[in-house]
């Protein structure tokens, strides 16, 4: 079986976390400090908070931003589910907004017409890899008086007109899961300009403690002490996980070179396939491509789907509309809210995009589709 993503772990990350797993600390210690370092020069020089997971992100980014009962988020239900389930989960209404046709990220104009007055955030979702219309967006959350959050967990490595994401948003959140970009197993990061805005999420994510006596409500208490002024959870990354996370951002810039190759080859293959729509390349990013996300009539998606895994190859299908998950119909969402997020999930298929993917095998690929549409 060909898979439809996989790591790529080679000996430099192996040693890094051999020599991580022996060290003094295993956790909150020098490997995450210099994790941090690393992904924030990686992403602009925008500091960094790493965190246990992708979803563990942006919970902690929605709790900095002060998402609660009473604020409303604003999303595009073309994501993982997380994306919204974090914001519900925190007490707030989701707002689905739909998306651009051709991009598959949050429609600005959409966007502008689901903010309200209780708008805290305003979250754009980096489709495959591809950021939305940033400028636009951020014109949305700025009128809105809300925050602008990228979930960049597809997007670690894309530059969006010359500047690196992470660094586009108020509140940036990543994901290193191991079919992302690039892997820590289980991991994520927050990143944000504002200082504010990363000291509550470094709070957030260490229980809300607050150790420094300055900002202690009893300081006097002792020298152990420490207090909580506002809930949090343990979502911290262990150093053997930053670890492989600074070694694997390292080969970040091959990692991102070969899966533009890769993706560029797949378009080449599929060009003269009426029945395929292969994915809009923009001109103003060079795109960190996550997802290889092709479009194909409605009625042919499923049989195409069932006839590569037949094959052998593994396919996936980028995303059931967030607000189709019956959660969110509990809470009131109707099919036909985003009808062009759901006209895409309808077309959507992802083919296998990974570094270790051989232009042999993606040409294998391509094959079957040709050959399931008789080109
Ligand atoms: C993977 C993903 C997440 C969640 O990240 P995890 O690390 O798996 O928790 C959130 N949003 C998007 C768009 C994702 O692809």
């Amino acid at each position: 079986m060909l898979p439809y993503a996989r790591q790529s772990v080679d000996e430099s990350d192996v040693a890094a976390v051999a020599a991580a797993v022996t060290a003094p600390y295993l956790t909150t210690g020098p490997a995450v400090t210099a994790f941090e370092a690393d992904v924030a020069a990686a992403c602009g020089g925008v500091p960094a908070v790493a965190v246990t997971s992708g979803t563990a992100a942006l919970h902690t980014a929605y709790a900095a931003a002060g998402v609660g009962p009473g604020s409303e988020v604003v999303v595009p239900p073309l994501t993982f589910v997380a994306t919204a389930a974090t914001a519900a989960l925190l007490g707030a209404r989701v707002v689905f907004a739909d998306v651009d046709e051709a991009t598959g990220c949050l429609d600005p104009a959409a966007a502008a017409s689901a903010v309200t007055p209780r708008t805290a955030v305003v979250t754009s979702v980096d489709y495959a890899g591809l950021p939305g219309d940033v400028e636009a967006l951020r014109r949305v959350a700025d009128d809105a008086g809300a925050l602008l959050l990228e979930d960049a967990a597809h997007s670690v490595g894309t530059t969006w007109r010359g500047r690196p994401v992470g660094g586009l948003a108020d509140l940036t959140t990543l994901s290193f899961f191991a079919t992302k970009n690039l892997t820590t197993a289980e991991g994520g990061a927050v990143l944000s300009p504002s200082p504010q805005l990363l000291a509550r999420a470094a709070a957030f994510r260490n229980h809300g403690l607050v150790r420094d006596p300055a900002e202690q409500r009893w300081p006097d208490e002792g020298p152990w002490h420490q207090e909580v002024h506002a809930f949090g959870l343990n979502y911290r990354l262990p150093d053997v996980l930053c670890a492989l996370g600074s070694s694997q951002l390292r080969r970040l810039p091959a990692f991102v070179a070969r899966r533009a190759e890769l993706s560029a080859r797949y378009d080449a293959a599929l060009a003269d396939v009426p029945e395929v729509r292969t994915p809009h390349r923009p001109a103003d990013a060079d795109v960190a491509w996550h997802l290889y996300a092709a479009r194909v009539p409605e009625q042919d998606r499923r049989r195409l789907f069932e006839h590569l895994r037949a094959h052998g190859i593994g396919v996936q299908v980028n995303y059931v509309p967030a607000h189709w998950h019956p959660v969110f119909a509990d809470l009131g969402h109707r099919r036909g809210e985003c009808p062009v997020a759901e006209q895409w999930y309808r077309e959507e298929i992802s083919l296998p995009l990974y570094v270790g993917l051989t232009d042999d095998e993606v040409d294998r690929v391509c094959d079957l589709v040709r050959g399931f549409f008789g080109a």
